[in-house]
């Protein structure tokens, strides 16, 4: 009689817990993307070591013309760091290196969901750091040549229906770091770069998308290295004017604007 009675006890708990577990699985948050709307298409052209003082030194006719015709802002980076991890996670998740668990260019997670995660993305990047953001990066292409900035692989990219493009850009930082931030090699450097900005204008145009450039960081116009200097916030496009820009933000806000950008 004990004997049966236990069983029973064991069965109406065993019972409990498989509904519990049947209710949980039910309502988990799911781990895939949300898809918002994939009408919306934000491109983030991130130019690693791109601060206003390096544009001011450099003929960039494309740039000029897209900060007019868009609106922009020159931003603080991190408060605590001007290396490129703290800085990119901060635009990702929209927090400092206090509460974003990334403090430096190791290769960890975020303590919070990155834009990856949020919504589908598509990614180019020239610094491997990016793709330790996130598990659900939906389609992922490294260069990491720098030099082999190719316009076909890009406009590949963008193409996609992900909502979310992030284009990672390193051969400033690589030129910066190598010749100096005042060489003529960054310079060319930039140089070359403006020249492709008109296509990516281009198809952000045809598809009725919008384009956001900013920085991790400025480079140093005395050395060799990273700069605490300001960096660029542009935004272009289709609902480029319905933002309000901070204008004493930080590059950290991007994420907000997309954000904002995605749900309209
Ligand atoms: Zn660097």
């Amino acid at each position: 009689m004990r004997l049966l009675q236990t069983c029973g006890f064991l069965f109406i708990i065993l019972t409990i817990v498989f509904i519990s577990l049947a209710i949980i699985f039910a309502f988990r948050t799911p781990t895939t993307p949300t898809v918002w709307d994939r009408s919306q298409k934000v491109i983030l052209l991130g130019f690693d070591g791109l601060g206003m003082d390096n544009i001011a030194s450099v003929d960039t006719p494309n740039l000029d013309a897209i900060m007019q015709q868009g609106v922009y802002a020159a931003v603080q980076i991190d408060p605590n760091s001007y290396s490129s991890g703290p800085n990119w996670a901060g635009m990702l998740t929209g927090h400092t290196t206090e509460t974003s668990g990334i403090s430096n260019n190791d290769c960890v997670k975020p303590a919070h969901e990155t834009l990856f995660d949020m919504v589908p993305s598509a990614v180019f990047s020239q610094w491997s750091g990016i793709k330790c953001y996130s598990d659900n990066i939906t389609r992922y292409y490294g260069d990491y040549q720098r030099r082999n900035l190719n316009m076909t692989t890009i406009l590949d990219i963008m193409t996609g229906n992900e909502s979310f493009v992030f284009l990672h850009v390193d051969i400033l930082d690589h030129e910066s770091h190598t010749n100096g931030s005042s060489s003529p090699y960054y310079k060319a450097a930039l140089t070359d770069l403006d020249s492709i900005l008109p296509h990516i204008q281009d198809f952000v145009n045809e598809n009725n998308a919008t384009l956001i450039i900013s920085a991790d960081h400025g480079s140093d116009q005395t050395g060799y290295g990273h700069s605490w200097g300001r960096v660029p916030i542009i935004i272009y496009g289709k609902n480029a004017h319905t933002l309000r820009l901070a204008r004493s933000g930080r590059n950290r806000d991007v994420f907000s604007y997309i954000v904002q950008l995605l749900e309209r």
